[in-house]
Parts: C-alpha cells; structure tokens; sequence
C-alpha cells in the first residue's frame, strides 16, 4: 500500500481516486508554516451525484454482507490503522498543526479504536421483541438505512471522521464521507487503508470540498436517508434547515461554551492538572475544552496564581518538536478569529493575566499562526465573551458563592455539550450533575472516553447522541412486525 501523499488529492469514489468533475482545487495549507502544500478537490453535486450512483449500487450486496464479515473488514481498517500511525499522525499534524505527540497518543489510535469498537459492537448488536401474552408476538427489524452521509471538522479530524463512518458502515449502509477542507489528507489515507483491508467498492465514498458547494450538496441528495454532522450551530442550523423538510433522519454535534465548575473542597493537584488539558488541550480547538472556569470564592485567588503560572510554562512551539506542550491554531481564518476574540474581550473590560498575543516563532515556523494560551478575568457571564464559542486556547474565570449560583452561571449560555465538576463531596458532585444543562457531565476528570455511552449535547449544542448502541439505533431504521398467533 502506498500511503505518499500527492500534491493533488483525489476523491475515492466507486473504488477509484479521481478528481473533481469540475476541475476546482483548494489550498491545503501548513497552519505551523503557512505554506501551500497541496491541493484538494473542490467538488460538488455533481461529484455527489457519481458517488451516490457507486453507494447504491454497493449497497445490494453490503447491506446483506454478514455480520462476521463486516466485522473482520473493519477489524482489519482497524489494524491497518495500527499499523500506519507514524505516518497517519505525521499527515495529521502537517494538516492540523496539532502537536505530532498528541497526534500520535490521541487521534490516530482513537481512530482505529473507533473501526474496532464498532467492528466489535455489530457482532453483539440485537433488536427487541414484545410479547403480548397468548395474542400474538412483535420483534423490530433493524435495517441499514441506506445511503447516509458524514461530515466531519477540522479540530480531530480522523478521530471525528471515523467515529462517523465506522458504525454507519458496521449497520450495513454505504457512506459518502466529506472530511473538513481545512484538514483532508489523513481522510484520504483512509481510503486507500480501506481498500487494502478489502472493503468493497462504493461502501465508502470519500468526497473532499468546502462546505458550501460539496457540504450542501450531500445534505440536498434525495437519495441520502440520513445526515451525521459534527462541525458548528450555525452550519448545524443550516444543514436542519435543508433535511428537516425532506424529513432526514438527523445527529448534530454542534458547538460548547462549557464550564468547569471548582469548588474548594476539589483535590487541587488533579483539578490543576486536568483543567490545563481541558483548558488548553489541542489548542483549546475542541468541542468538549472548557472555555469558562466557574471557581468557589474561598479558592479563587489561589486558583488564579497557581493557574497563571502552570500555563505561562506551557511551550507553545513547531508541533514536530516533542517539547511543545501546544502547536499552532488550524488557519490563518481561525487564528484572525481568536484574536479578535481576544480584543473583544479587553473591550468588554476583561483583565488578560495571561497571553492575550500571537506569537511569532523562528527557523521553519516564523510564519505559522500561534497564540499564547490566554487567561481573561473580570467579565461578567452576560458579555460576548462568555457567550460565544471562541474555540481556541482562551478561557475565562469566574467566582462564585454558592452552588445555585455556581449552578445560574453553568446554565447562561445557548449552549449545553460538556461540564466538569471538580470537588470531593459526593453529594454536591450529584446534586450538582443532575442540575447542570449539559449533555456530558465529568466529575472529577476530563475527557475520560467510554465509547459505549451516550455522546451529545442538549440546547443549541445539538441534537441526537453518538456512542455506542445510541450510534447503531441512529443508523439503522426500526420496523415492527407483528405476527398473531
Ligand atoms: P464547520 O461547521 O465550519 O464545518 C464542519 C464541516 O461541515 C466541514 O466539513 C465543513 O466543510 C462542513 N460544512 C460547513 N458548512 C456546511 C453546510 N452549510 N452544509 C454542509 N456542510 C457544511 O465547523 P469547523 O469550523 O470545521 O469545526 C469547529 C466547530 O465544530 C466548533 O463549533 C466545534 O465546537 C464543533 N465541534 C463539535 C463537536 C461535537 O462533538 N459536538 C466536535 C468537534 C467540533
């Protein structure tokens, strides 16, 4: 298998790498050097129409395929994954700008730990069956829906990508998969991984373009029954505002503006250490990072100095140099985004205590888009900043007394995807975790993945969950049949 990544990508539809129809390209650039290293396709319907023509002609024969079989194909995906991770880690971090050691630790192996899982879930998958006593007997048929469609961001891109199309293809539909423009290259390896492991042609169509002319266009086919979207509310709105009528089944994983709740009684080593992941883990580009810090009066100056001097360690850095704790932000777009943030925060009357600049880096990366992790203080829970998603390594705190108002604070957002609870009573952790309007609540911890359970968030952070049984049911249409005796 030859994993040589070309300056031009190609789609892989049908089994086959081809280029777009229409002849367009976009820019793929370095985010750690700025520089255009090659060229993706800008496709569109039309591209769309030629892969959904190759899914439906797959799917006679994989929505059939056996359990056993599914499982040893996407067994092997898994391996072969495995087996690759240097170089898939190394394409992603040339993509993403993420750290290659967080690369290598995080989403390459949960890429193949997602094709695995599922692979593994399939084979214990089961539909119930209602009796109703000497009448008759009702069992639910799960069914591959058909031809769905997977779209996926920048932020991890083939940890986020796979989770889609792993138990979309383990229910035994065809997929037509479009990774985000930003990040592409490591979805294209997938494809030739895939073909290697033996998965039939046309089971998975990978289609790369922006989200306009090639996100669009999946959402708009008729012939694809269901849409798994992660990426932002707005786009999320606007993908609902296409599929809602044609009556699409629907998952969105939107954005978060999650917080960290601190209370004194916490054990403090831990809640330091975890919160500068949660903080600032993959430049704070991820959907479940806590963006706003909540801490108990009694333990806020505390927190603050030991906060501010753990994260002015924190060497941002070239993401190939293993000495780099964070690496660059994903596109000259989203590093202008971050610092507009930033100014809107000293607007707003927020203190930086730390950060708040660019930075510019020598030798290879002195043109590469860095931002110092960035600490803001004295803002209120009403200001833009604490409302809107900045989605970058830049986090506000806050005070409070009491849980109610710890708890008022948690809730004042549009959003409601992640929440931390950091203390040692186990009562107030309950209390607390059952009150906090949030899809996702960690007690004591951050980011601990079970990939059995449900992953999702409530209010504008979206709809529907990922996860385990959760995805399956997802892929899969329940019908009843009802036989009377
Ligand atoms: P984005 O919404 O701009 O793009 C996501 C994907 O959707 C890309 O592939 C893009 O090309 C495509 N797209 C954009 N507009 C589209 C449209 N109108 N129709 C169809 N496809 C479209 O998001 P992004 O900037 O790539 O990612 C960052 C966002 O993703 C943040 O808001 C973050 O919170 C969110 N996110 C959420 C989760 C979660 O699980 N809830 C996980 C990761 C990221």
């Amino acid at each position: 298998m030859n994993l040589a990544i070309p300056y031009h990508l190609e789609n892989f539809i049908g089994g086959n790498f081809i280029g777009p129809l229409s002849g367009a390209f976009l820019d793929n650039v370095n985010p750690a050097t700025a520089e255009v290293y090659g060229q993706i396709p800008n496709s569109n319907k039309k591209d769309i129409d030629v892969a959904v023509h190759a899914a439906q002609k797959a799917f006679v024969e994989w929505s059939i395929t056996s359990n056993e079989k599914r499982f040893f194909i996407l067994n092997k995906i898994a391996d072969l994954i495995d087996k690759n991770l240097e170089t898939l880690a190394l394409a992603e971090t040339n993509d993403n700008g993420k750290p290659l050691w967080l690369s290598k630790e995080v989403d390459i192996k949960r890429a193949s730990a997602n094709f695995r899982f599922f692979a593994t879930a399939i084979m214990q998958f089961a539909s119930e069956s209602h009796a109703m006593e000497d009448k008759a007997i009702n069992y639910t048929l799960r069914q591959p829906i058909g031809i769905v469609g997977c779209i996926s961001p920048w932020n991890l891109p083939l940890y986020l990508f796979t989770w889609k199309i792993a138990p979309a293809l383990a229910a035994g539909n065809c997929v037509i998969a479009k990774p985000s423009e930003v990040t592409p290259v490591t979805a294209f390896l997938l494809a030739k991984i895939c073909k290697e492991a033996g998965l039939p042609d046309g089971v998975l169509n990978i289609v790369h373009g922006d989200g306009q002319n090639c996100g669009e266009a999946i959402v708009q086919h008729p012939a694809i029954k269901a849409i798994s979207f992660t990426g932002s509310t707005k786009a999320g709105g606007s993908i609902a505002s296409i599929a809602a009528p044609m009556f699409k089944k629907l998952s969105l994983e939107l954005g978060g503006k999650n917080p960290i709740i601190i209370f004194n009684d916490c054990d403090w080593p831990k809640m330091l250490q975890e919160t500068i992941r949660s903080s600032f883990g993959n430049q704070g580009q991820i959907c479940l990072c806590g963006s706003r810090i909540l801490i108990e009066k009694a333990a806020y100056e505390n927190f603050k100095t030991y906060f501010v001097d753990i994260t002015k360690k924190l060497t941002v850095g070239d993401p190939l140099d293993e000495k780099s704790k964070q690496g660059a932000i994903v596109s000259k777009a989203h590093f202008e985004k971050i610092m507009k943030c930033i100014a809107i925060a000293k607007q707003e009357g927020g203190k930086i205590l730390c950060g708040g600049n660019a930075i510019k880096l020598e030798g290879r990366c002195t043109n590469g888009y860095f931002i110092e992790p960035t600490i803001i203080e004295g803002l209120d829970q009403q200001c833009k900043t604490n409302q809107e998603e900045i989605f970058g390594p830049v986090i506000t705190i806050q005070s409070f007394e009491t849980e109610e108002e710890a708890l008022q604070l948690a809730n004042a957002t549009q959003y409601g995807l992640a929440a931390t609870i950091w203390t040692q009573d186990i009562s107030k952790a309950n209390r607390m975790a059952a009150k906090v309007e949030s899809g996702i609540v960690w007690v004591n911890c951050w980011l601990v993945r079970d990939l059995r359970t449900p992953f999702g968030g409530i209010k504008n952070s979206g709809i529907g969950r990922e996860g385990g049984w959760e995805a399956l049911r997802f892929f899969t249409e329940a019908k009843n049949v009802c036989i009377q005796f």
